[in-house]
C-alpha cells in the first residue's frame, strides 16, 4: 500500500563511505609550545576563537606567543555561557571567518574554551562552506570530559538544549589540563556531573575512585590536576567513547550515555541563571537512581551511597523543579520525541550497570517524586 510507484528506467542508488579519524590528545603547556599548534594551519594565518575569559586570564601568554611569531594571528573573543550559545553567536563567527576569506581546508579554525565556545565553534566551522576544519582545546573539566569527546556540534533554540546542531568531527583535539588550575571550582564540580554520570551508569570502578577522590583534600586533586584525578578524567572520556565510537551518528537512539539527560534539559534551561550543565544532569541522574529504586532495581543502601558521592563531590542533590509532576511529565515528552517516540529512559540496574525503561506509570512517577523529596533527609 505505501509502496512507491516508480518509472521502470534507470535509477540511481547513491553509497558511499567517509571514514571518520581523529585524534584527542594530551598536551603539555599548550600555550608556551604553540608552534606546534600554529603549524596545524598551513598557510602563514591562524585563526583562534577564545573564550572572552581564557583571553582575559592568559592574554599575556597569548600576546608573547603573537608577538614571536612569524605567522599572522586572527583572533576573535567568544562570549561564554549557555545564554550565547545561539545561532546568532555561531552566525558571527562566521562572519568573522568569511570577512577574512578563511581558505577551506588549510586554516583550520582553532578554538579555545569551555563546552560553549567550542559547541558554537564548531557548529559554525561545520555549517560555513558546508565544512571546514576545526580544532578543539578545551579548557574547562566539562568541556575536556564532554564537550570535546564525540562529534556532535549544537546550539540553543531558546530554551531547548543543543535543538539545532551537526554531526561533525573536529581536525584534533588537544588537552592540556594546566588550564584547570584557573578554572573556578564551581566549573570543576560542574565536570565532575558528567563524569559521576558515565560513573554511575558505566562503571563501578570508577565511581569507587570518586569516592576515593572525596576523601583527598589535596588541592592538586581539587583542580583536577593530581594523579587520580588524571586517572578519573581518563576512564571517563574512555568510557564516554566506549559508547560514541560505534554509535557516532546516533543511528541508535538507546544510549546509556543519555543517562542524566532525560529529565533535565527542559529543566535546564528554564533554570539557565541557577544551574549550570553538570548540575542538572546530576539533578536528572538522582531522579533516576531514585525511579530505580522504586522499580526494585537499586536497594536502599545503594540509592543512600550514590547520593553521598554527589554531595560529597560537591554537586546540588536537590532541585524543586523535580518535583513538579508537570515539569517531569513536560520533560518526557519532549524527550520521547526527541528519541523518535521511545522513552529509552536509561536508569541504574546496579552501580556501574544500566537497563533501558520505556513506560512509567503515573502511579510510578508519583512514588518517585516522593522519595526525591524525602531521601535527602537521610543522607
Ligand atoms: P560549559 O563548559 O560548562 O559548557 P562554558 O563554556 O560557558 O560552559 O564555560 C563555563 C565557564 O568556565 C565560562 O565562564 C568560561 O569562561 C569558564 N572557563 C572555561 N575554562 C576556564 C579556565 N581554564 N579558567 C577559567 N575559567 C574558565
Ligand atoms: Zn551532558
Amino acid at each position: 500500500m505505501n509502496s512507491l510507484i516508480v518509472q521502470k528506467q534507470k535509477y540511481w542508488e547513491i553509497n558511499s563511505e567517509d571514514k571518520v579519524n581523529f585524534q584527542i590528545l594530551f598536551t603539555h603547556s599548550i600555550l608556551s609550545q604553540f608552534k606546534f599548534v600554529e603549524n596545524l594551519s598551513e598557510t602563514n594565518r591562524v585563526f583562534l576563537l577564545i573564550d572572552e575569559n581564557i583571553w582575559k586570564i592568559y592574554k599575556n601568554q597569548f600576546e608573547t606567543l603573537i608577538n614571536n611569531s612569524i605567522k599572522e594571528f586572527h583572533i576573535k573573543k567568544v562570549k561564554p555561557d549557555e545564554e550565547n550559545k545561539t545561532v546568532d553567536s555561531s552566525i558571527e563567527i562566521i562572519r568573522f571567518l568569511d570577512d577574512k576569506s578563511l581558505r577551506r581546508k588549510s586554516e583550520p579554525v582553532i578554538a579555545i574554551g569551555g563546552g560553549v565556545i567550542l559547541d558554537i565553534a564548531s557548529f559554525a566551522a561545520s555549517i560555513y562552506r558546508r565544512g571546514v576544519p576545526i580544532i578543539k582545546i578545551p579548557t574547562n573539566l566539562l568541556a575536556i570530559v564532554d564537550a570535546c569527546v564525540g562529534v556532535k556540534t549544537g546550539v540553543n533554540l531558546g530554551i531547548k538544549r543543543n535543538r539545532i546542531g551537526t554531526y561533525y568531527p573536529p581536525q584534533k583535539v588537544l588537552i592540556d589540563k594546566s588550564f584547570l588550575k584557573t578554572c573556578p571550582q564551581r566549573h570543576i564540580t560542574n565536570g565532575l556531573g558528567e563524569i559521576f554520570k558515565i560513573a554511575l551508569i558505566k562503571s563501578s570502578s570508577l565511581f569507587k575512585q570518586l569516592e576515593a577522590y572525596t576523601e583527598t583534600v589535596g588541592i592538586e586533586e581539587k583542580l583536577c590536576i593530581g594523579a587520580l584525578a588524571s586517572k578519573i578524567i581518563n576512564d571517563s572520556i574512555s568510557l564516554m567513547l566506549e559508547e560514541l565510537e560505534p554509535n557516532l551518528w546516533e543511528k541508535n537512539l538507546q544510549r546509556c550515555v543519555d543517562f542524566g539527560h532525560s529529565f533535565s534539559p527542559y529543566i535546564e534551561l528554564k533554570n539557565i541563571n541557577e544551574l549550570l550543565h553538570g548540575e542538572a544532569v546530576t539533578l536528572d541522574c538522582l531522579f533516576s537512581t531514585c525511579l530505580a529504586f522504586n522499580l526494585n532495581f537499586i536497594n536502599k543502601n545503594k540509592l543512600l551511597r550514590i547520593y553521598r558521592l554527589a554531595n560529597s563531590l560537591g554537586l546540588p542533590i536537590f532541585h524543586r523543579d523535580f518535583t513538579n509532576k508537570k515539569l517531569i511529565e513536560k520533560s518526557l515528552n519532549e524527550t520521547k520525541a526527541h528519541r523518535n517516540g521511545n522513552l529509552n529512559l536509561p536508569i541504574p540496574s546496579d552501580i556501574g550497570e544500566y537497563i533501558f525503561v520505556n513506560q512509567l506509570s503515573d502511579e510510578i512517577i508519583d512514588k518517585t517524586i516522593d522519595c526525591y523529596k524525602l531521601i535527602k533527609e537521610e543522607l
